[in-house]
């Protein structure tokens, strides 16, 4: 590749990375990007996108706040690869105390999405023809993988009296005092 080729690559690479997200992606699908613009780059060629949003939905259900990430997109001979990292709060409810906290979640986001006239890829995730890519399935997917079935407050959360109730958390009710004297 001579130097004014990839010069003129970055330069491009540049240009895109100015577009500022708010104009890609509509309030109701705020994680949709469009990457038809990639279809002609060279391989090699990549954009970095930030997301940052003090509530998101991702559909159907699973609200978030505090919702950042970054996600590094790539040409490859295949297709798109993503990879990407983002975190987000989920308000949660401690099913040892039953009281509210925020859960963190933090995922790694690494995925191949293909052209379509390219060989098909394990994820069976695809590059549409209008290059418009919602993220939402996909980051929804793996948020909940990364949600515990359990959560807790605190890995030594004390959980409550199962005879009175009581926080024990916040002190020995009389009953756990006994348990302990015994
Ligand atoms: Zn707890
Ligand atoms: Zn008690």
């Amino acid at each position: 590749m001579t130097s004014r080729i990839r010069y003129a690559i970055i330069l491009f690479v540049e240009i895109i990375s100015l577009f500022p997200i708010d104009a890609l992606a509509s309030h109701r699908f705020p994680l949709r990007i469009n990457v038809g613009y990639f279809h002609n780059l060279p391989i090699g060629s990549y954009r970095d996108i930030h997301f940052e949003f003090p509530d998101v939905q991702l559909p159907p259900d699973l609200d978030l706040k505090q919702f950042t990430g970054l996600i590094h997109i790539s040409r490859t001979p295949q297709g798109l690869l993503f990879e990407g990292n983002f975190q987000a709060v989920m308000p949660s409810e401690c099913v040892r105390c039953l009281e509210p906290f925020d859960l963190h979640l933090n995922i790694d986001f690494d995925e191949v999405f293909a052209y379509k006239t390219s060989s098909f890829t394990e994820s069976g995730l695809y590059v549409p023809e209008d290059g418009n890519i919602d993220l939402s399935p996909v980051i929804r997917e793996y948020m909940m993988l990364d949600n515990p079935m359990k959560p807790i407050c605190k890995p030594d959360c004390q959980g409550l009296c199962t005879v009175c109730g009581e926080d024990l958390n916040l002190g020995a009710c009389e009953h756990e005092a006994r348990i302990q004297f015994d």
